[in-house]
């Protein structure tokens, strides 16, 4: 890492391979480090909201005048923005509605083209921290190859103008070296604004029990401590939603990092019971019963995803959405024969219900199931957690549209109180809450 970050360093982190560790201790909610991206890209969908080049949201930014779909905050963030816009400025206008490249293929595109000024800058110098990142060429199943291969194809189709590729290979090496370290950045309702590379943070091991969150500043990430830290101490975070139980959280370790976790949560296991909890009855459910229930969840689950992600319904399409409701409806009726209301299957569609409710302007229904999720969240997320923290905000503003004051003033101040640990003090979205309860 480089020199320019005290208070942490590298270290051989028993059975994980590198790692960083404090050298000092940190306080709950002490900034550890903050890490400019290597390389960013904001979503397509996101265009408009806020600023390609810094991320700042606001109304009324300025349009690129040739493609009319990049938007800057002014001049200045266009023209920091051009060596990265132009690779796909006039292939917008070109290709028109069938320019569609993966936001990993725009990130890849970018991550190349850094590279390429680089070397040009310091022919000399060893390529900057990318190519430390762990790669798992290897190990990637046939479904992710199939991605990989079709992301390569749309790299060559919407960026050869631009571009000089390097070998098919080191393109495959690329592709999983950015699926596994990329970072989605989300806002303070973890609501999805684009990808990056932070090479600083992609050190970072993982852990179900973390001691850092990480949060951004318009393309900046921020690590902050959110257990205290004592020096020697290893920096933590979570690459999953650690909401689910033991057994779901390692699958998706394994599909998508190629590791199994060894926390104290995954060896106690701990929390599994209350994540699984069925309703209570004078003679309880045959196992076969709760495990047929827990592959119903998983499979509903994952139609769901598959649905959301496949039709790009969120924003999108009404239709789409009515049907994503009804899903939901269904999914809880069923489950709700054999699981209670805090049973994280439950928890996991609630929790889509409430997105596709907000969606689609149904604030009471938002609210019925916002309020729902979140005792039984505030119970199994650690005490500072974007996903509390997300909900609290959410449900908060809905009742201050909905003139409910001091039910919003509640949400907001206990929302408020996660993300000064979460997000710092002094950040905008901080300032921009306290006006919101004014
Ligand atoms: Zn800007
Ligand atoms: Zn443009
Ligand atoms: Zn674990």
């Amino acid at each position: 890492m480089k020199g320019s970050v005290q208070g942490v360093e590298r270290f051989d982190s028993p059975g994980k391979g590198r790692g960083l560790r404090v050298t000092k201790p940190f306080k709950v909610g002490d900034l550890i480090f903050s890490c400019p991206a290597y390389s960013c890209v904001l979503s397509a969908k996101e265009r408009g909201s806020y600023c390609e080049y810094c991320f700042n949201r606001k109304e009324g930014l300025a349009r690129c005048g040739k493609c009319k779909k990049a938007c800057y905050c002014n001049a200045t963030c266009q023209r920091a923005d051009w060596a990265m816009h132009k690779l796909e400025c006039s292939a917008m206008v070109a290709f028109g509605p069938n320019w569609c490249p993966s936001e990993t293929v725009r990130l890849v595109a970018r991550i190349l083209a850094v590279r390429k000024t680089q070397k040009e800058k310091h022919p000399s110098e060893k390529l900057m921290l990318i190519g430390e990142m762990q790669t798992h060429v290897e190990d990637v199943d046939n479904a992710r190859r199939e991605m990989n291969e079709a992301d390569i194809a749309g790299l060559h189709r919407f960026y050869s103008k631009h571009l000089d590729f390097p070998d098919h290979s080191a393109l495959l090496a690329l592709f999983s070296q950015v699926a596994c370290n990329g970072f989605t950045v989300e806002d303070e309702e973890l609501s999805h604004m684009g990808t990056a590379v932070y090479p600083d943070v992609a050190l970072i091991n993982h852990s179900c029990l973390p001691s850092v969150i990480v949060t951004f500043k318009g393309t900046t990430a921020e690590v902050r401590a959110v257990t205290p830290m004592k020096r020697g101490d290893e920096v933590l975070i979570s690459y999953i939603d650690i909401l689910y139980p033991t057994d779901d959280r390692n699958s998706r370790l394994r599909d998508s990092y190629y590791f199994t976790c060894d926390c104290q949560e995954c060896r106690t296991q701990s929390k599994d019971k209350a994540k699984l909890k069925v309703r209570k009855r004078s003679d309880p459910y045959e196992p076969e019963v709760v495990s047929n229930m827990v592959r119903y969840a998983r499979k509903k689950i994952g139609e769901f995803r598959a649905i959301k992600n496949d039709k790009n319904i969120l924003p999108g399409g009404f239709q789409g959405s009515l049907e994503l409701r009804e899903m939901c409806v269904q999914s809880l009726d069923e489950m709700g024969a054999v699981f209670d209301d805090a049973n994280v299957y439950m928890l996991h569609m609630m929790y889509q219900a409430m997105g596709v409710c907000l969606y689609l302007g149904d604030w009471d229904g938002a609210i019925h199931y916002g309020e729902k999720v979140l005792k039984p969240y505030s119970v199994l997320y650690p005490a500072y957690s974007l996903n509390v923290s997300s909900i609290y905000l959410k449900l908060g503003r809905l009742y201050m549209g909905l003139e409910k004051r001091s039910q919003g003033l509640s949400a907001l101040k206990k929302a408020l109180a996660i993300m000064e640990v979460a997000h710092g003090k002094d950040h905008h979205y901080i300032a921009e809450l306290r006006k919101e309860m004014k």
